[in-house]
């Protein structure tokens, strides 16, 4: 079976992969449609923790079942259904304590393309599907459904733990996609005012159509004092950081409002070593601004009520979606594209059929 794997760090290459194995909970899928996505390219280029040898990478997918285990109930082959990126254990223990991501062991949930195989194959297995495939209505497009596994859950979940109240003013630091997702999460909690952090125009235009009320760049000059001046001096009810290195959280903690601010983190930080809190804009230690550093909500129920908003007109990814390629050996190409980003670029789409 052909699979594109990351042979070693920093290196790629399509391998002659094994069959996956029917388990009793599980079902066997073939991907209608892929997409890499900056953490593939984390993954492969960027280090990170030791990965099995010749590991299938992907996490976003959309697919077709093949077969279900003797205990499925919910799914039958031939089903659509979109793939969550991320895929919690729900029979771990640990999930009583409501700790989704990190049952059991740090990152869990964060299970295909990292601790199993990926999607980027021509079949792969989902060991739970009843608690992790979503069935996606007939009103929603393949492309709307393929950036809900973790472009929108990935954005929501920033905007929702930035505990954002109606009338909040909102700053979305980085407009890629997950970011542009953040701004329309936001809009959808209610914030009034959203200011987006973002250079790069097709983003920008995005970031507009998703709800943004302002865009600035930092070609324009600092970012913290141009939301501080936007703000008359006291800076944002929450933060959402979605796109920039260690030194964002400086940005965030200093453009955050004192005594109710939250600051959301869904971004990646690269590399080792520490991420700087400034000691002043922290208060000294007493600023009474919370910190939130999060891995997205994934799992069968989110991705299937982020695709009730899709349907009922809350929200529409297939913007997102700049680019199509044509088969599943275009991954390749795509995740070239993902780590070069044309400037045209927001997410390439790999149909693979
Ligand atoms: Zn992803």
């Amino acid at each position: 079976m052909k699979a594109f794997v990351l042979a070693e760090p920093g290196k790629v290459t399509w391998y002659d992969a094994k069959e996956p194995e029917l388990v009793s909970n599980g079902a066997i899928l073939r991907p209608i449609a892929v997409a890499p996505c900056s953490s593939d390219v984390h993954t492969v280029f960027g280090g990170g923790s030791k990965k099995q040898p010749n590991l299938v990478l992907g996490h976003e997918c959309i697919a077709e079942v093949l077969t279900v285990g003797e205990n499925v109930k919910d799914f039958k082959p031939k089903d659509r259904v979109a793939v969550p990126a991320i895929t919690p254990n729900w029979r771990d223990k640990s999930i009583q304590e409501n700790n989704f991501n990190h049952a059991k062991a740090p990152f869990s949930g964060h299970q295909l393309g990292r601790s199993q195989p990926g999607v980027f194959s021509e079949r792969f297995l989902i060991p739970d599907a009843d608690t992790t495939l979503a069935h996606i209505p007939a009103e929603i497009s393949e492309e709307q459904a393929l950036m809900s596994v973790d472009v929108v859950t990935t954005g929501f979940t920033g905007a929702e733990y930035a505990d954002i109240k109606m009338g909040d003013a909102v700053c979305v630091i980085g407009i890629g996609p997950i970011g542009l997702m953040a701004v329309a999460g936001a809009k959808l909690r209610g914030a009034a005012r959203i200011i987006a952090v973002g250079t790069r125009p097709v983003c920008v235009e995005l970031a507009k159509q998703y709800g943004a009320t302002d865009v600035i760049s930092y070609k324009n000059g600092d970012v913290v004092q141009q939301v501080m001046d936007m703000t008359n001096g006291i800076g944002v009810d929450a933060t959402i950081i979605a796109g920039g290195n260690a030194e964002v959280l400086t940005q965030a903690y200093d453009m955050t409002r004192y005594g109710v601010g939250t600051i959301s983190n869904i971004n990646y930080f690269g590399g080792t070593g520490y991420l700087p809190l400034p000691i002043f804009s922290s208060g000294r230690g007493m600023c009474g601004k919370t910190l939130h550093m999060e891995l997205a909500k994934g799992g069968r129920v989110r991705i299937e009520r982020i695709m009730e908003l899709i349907k009922y007109g809350r929200v529409d990814p297939a913007p997102l979606v700049t680019h199509h390629l044509y088969g599943l050996d275009k991954v390749e190409d795509a995740l070239y594209m993902m780590r070069d980003k044309p400037s045209d670029l927001v997410k390439v789409m790999v149909h693979c059929d």
